[in-house]
């Protein structure tokens, strides 16, 4: 369910911008608002909805999603620490769902250059960086040969 942005909320404030991973969400240098370049390309990973502070970004739903036609709301709210969803479908039927934000305090996290560049064993190693420590946990399972298929060694 690709995004957009309703121009009237927008302030343009660009954390869409920052946030997006794939590089979609634009301010237009014209309006001063911001727009989803590339419907097509959205991960529709939802980070530009739960950080825009003015609630301007909404979602097109699926006809899976929402089968009766439909209008899709978000509501962030960041006291609460929660976004919510509103399904209003044509028939009249409303489905809400909420879920947390995040679970860690807003700002909290260190960004890649907080931490101390890896060393060349760690740049060599298959493990992503600060695994498996940023998944508190003391290794990576891994599969053992007795588990392969047979055949498949
Ligand atoms: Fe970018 Fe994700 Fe928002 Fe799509 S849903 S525009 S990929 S931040
Ligand atoms: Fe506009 Fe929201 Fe993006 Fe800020 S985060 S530029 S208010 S759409």
């Amino acid at each position: 369910m690709p995004t957009f942005v309703y121009m009237t909320r927008c302030d343009g404030c660009g954390q869409c911008v920052d946030i997006c991973p794939s590089n979609i969400m634009h301010i237009d240098t014209t309006s001063r608002r911001a727009y989803n370049i590339e419907p097509n390309m959205c991960w529709e990973c939802y980070a530009c909805v739960k950080a825009c502070p003015q609630d301007a970004i909404d979602v097109r739903g699926y006809s899976d999603f929402a089968p009766l036609g439909h209008s899709v709301r978000v509501l962030r709210e960041e006291e609460k620490a929660t976004i919510s969803w509103k399904i209003k479908f044509r028939d009249g039927r409303e489905k809400n769902f909420e879920s947390p934000i995040r679970t860690t305090k807003w700002g909290s996290i260190k960004c890649a250059s907080d931490y101390e560049a890896p060393s060349q064993d760690a740049i060599n190693s298959q493990e992503l960086a600060h695994e498996p420590d940023g998944l508190n946990i003391k290794e990576l399972p891994a599969l053992k040969p007795d588990q392969f298929k047979v055949g498949v060694l």
